[in-house]
């Protein structure tokens, strides 16, 4: 996809799963079964979707996938899979190596979008996976994550970014601005405190990164908020915001989970909305 300057590629980072009932909150499983079924432990199919949006003068991308380094407890809780799929062989395919990239914005610090920032090397130091990036969160994020509520604790390891910060990478945001022209971050808190999203738009085409506020195709509907999430009515609220204006500019938007769509347009119906077509992101020219 072809957006001003800038070429915008979807990379497969690797797959895990997670319990569909803790996915769709208050939405029954004989509706969510059908778009996104269940396997003998009750947990559904995610993507780890990285975005990479590349001009001549910078890669950036949004999250880093679960990344690797995880003990046997933790993998086979979370069934993290990259036999199919990595961020090194995906950033091979796009031409890419990880000393290219020169930003990483993370939307957040749930390890499922930060666990690819970082690796532990032979010595047992935490370093960064990208060596010439800087990194983003916003501040109350970075804040929240050092001190979470007990709801969602459980999804933040401070080894994977603490480091960077400490070694001077992490540069903690504080706010909605545009990060380079044409790329603009737009903050949400419903799913977490301070959680960033990504427009990226010159005017005409856009694509916007919902993070976890959307985080698949399946969760368009406005009752389709994640049991994950901190603040339930906020995301409500942000949902009503983000989809409204979707169909009025046309965005595209981006979705880091969903297993079959890295993304699609959507549409308002009588019966609220939906996603339409599909996006081939990387075959597309526009
Ligand atoms: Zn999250």
């Amino acid at each position: 996809m072809i957006i001003g300057d800038y070429k915008l590629t979807a990379l497969e980072t690797g797959r895990f799963y997670l319990d569909g009932g803790a996915m769709f909150g208050v939405v029954p499983k004989a509706i969510w079964n059908r778009s996104n079924p269940a396997d003998d432990k009750n947990r559904i199919e995610m993507a780890a979707r990285t975005l990479l949006i590349k001009d001549s003068q910078r890669c950036i991308m949004v999250d880093t996938g679960v990344g690797g380094g995880w003990d046997q407890k933790f993998s086979d809780i979370y069934g993290v899979d990259h036999s199919k799929y990595s961020l090194q062989k995906s950033l091979a395919d796009a031409g890419v190596s990880n000393m290219d990239i020169t930003d990483v914005i993370l939307t957040h610090l749930h390890f499922d979008h930060v666990g690819g920032a970082t690796f532990r090397d032979k010595d047992g130091t935490v370093r960064p996976s990208f060596p010439n990036a800087t990194y983003y969160v916003q501040k109350k994020q970075y804040n929240w994550a050092l001190n979470p509520s007990e709801k969602d604790r459980a999804s933040f390891f401070n080894e994977k970014y603490v480091p960077l910060f400490e070694e001077g990478r992490l540069q903690l945001l504080d706010g909605e601005t545009e990060l380079y022209p044409g790329i603009f971050i737009r903050l949400t808190d419903g799913h977490t405190v301070a959680h960033q999203t990504v427009l990226v738009s010159d005017g005409t085409n856009s694509l916007y990164h919902p993070g976890d506020t959307i985080p698949t195709s399946s969760h368009i509907p406005l009752p389709f908020i994640m049991g994950y999430d901190n603040f339930p009515l906020i995301t409500l609220e942000e949902k009503k915001s983000i989809l409204r204006r979707a169909v009025e500019g046309e965005w595209a938007l981006f979705f880091e989970h969903d297993p079959k769509h890295a993304s699609v347009r959507v549409e308002k119906t009588d019966k609220g909305y939906r996603a339409a077509q599909p996006i081939d992101m990387n075959s597309e020219a526009k």
